[in-house]
């Protein structure tokens, strides 16, 4: 596996793969590698004759100067792990590298960050798209892998691709969970071994969610769900909504919509998680 750290190099290296003809598969991440970056990789893999993974922690998209700094950090885990999962160069630039304007780029997401994640992280999805448009510039992917776990991002992102006219395809992921269901996610290394077990109920109340919505309201459902997280103080609920899958607008019945997915964010401890569950479409 090449590694790079400059724009300059990535590019030089790029322009001889695709100078051969070689389609670029593109997974970009924040470190702190799991299974379920790994799943993007592979099926990047799959689908292109060589794969770029980058790891970038983007102080853009913190809104939590604590998080920032607690977020976790080992290169030398990762580079061992893209290299088993046969990424073929790891782009692991600085922050000099990819933060070269002020962050004065404002995006337009026609109110698809104004609920959920962006209704909580303000600018958040602002600092993820100045990253991750300057990124597919420098790479120039064929396709770009995501994961449905953030599914908000994946929604985004699709929208600045179409609004700025990005050649690169966006391809969803399915998310990758631990044994016990919980989604992984590098946040889940911060967890205490008793709020580890706790957080599995993010999930728990996700898949019985879509059980109770073949024959509950969704009043009734939310309704349910915060009486759980009322009676589970370690774990703090912070929004549940179940909105439509393109909007993403909260909707009240479940005629206003024919693709529905559940949504919601928790605090276990100081550890902050999000997961999601596609109820129909
Ligand atoms: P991050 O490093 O958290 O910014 O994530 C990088 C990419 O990995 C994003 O597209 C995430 O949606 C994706 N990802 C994170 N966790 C999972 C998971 N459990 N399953 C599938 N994809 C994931």
């Amino acid at each position: 596996m090449l590694i790079t750290e400059t724009v300059k190099e990535t590019v030089d290296r790029l322009s001889t793969v695709k100078g051969k003809g070689a389609t670029i598969g593109f997974v970009p991440t924040m470190g702190a590698l799991h299974e379920g970056h790994l799943s993007l990789v592979r099926e990047a893999k799959n689908d292109n004759d060589f794969v770029v993974s980058s790891i970038f922690v983007n102080p853009r998209q913190f809104n939590d100067l604590n998080d920032l700094i607690n977020y976790p950090r080992d290169i030398k885990k990762d580079t061992e792990m893209l290299q088993s999962a046969e990424c073929d160069l790891l782009f692991h630039p600085s922050e000099e590298e990819i933060l070269t304007q002020p962050a004065t780029e404002l995006f337009n997401f026609n109110g698809l960050d104004d609920v959920l994640e962006g209704k909580f992280r303000p600018g958040h999805f602002n600092g993820v798209a100045i990253v991750v448009k300057r990124l597919f510039e420098i790479i120039k992917p064929d396709k770009a892998y995501f994961g449905l776990k953030d599914y908000q991002q994946l929604l985004i992102i699709h929208k600045i691709t179409k609004d700025h006219n990005l050649p690169v395809d966006i391809i969803p992921c399915p998310t990758q969970r631990e044994e016990d269901g919980l989604a992984m996610s590098s946040r889940n290394q911060r967890l205490s071994k008793q709020e580890r077990k706790q957080a599995t109920l993010l999930y728990e109340v996700l898949k019985m969610v879509k059980i109770q919505s073949g024959f509950s309201t969704i009043s009734e459902i939310k309704e349910h769900v915060e009486r759980i997280f009322n009676k589970t103080k370690e774990v703090r609920l912070e929004y549940f909504e179940i909105v439509d899958m393109y909007s993403l607008e909260p909707i009240k019945a479940w005629a206003q919509s024919k693709n529905v997915i559940a949504c919601i964010a928790a605090w276990v401890g100081n550890v902050r998680l999000i997961d999601n569950i596609i109820l129909f479409s």
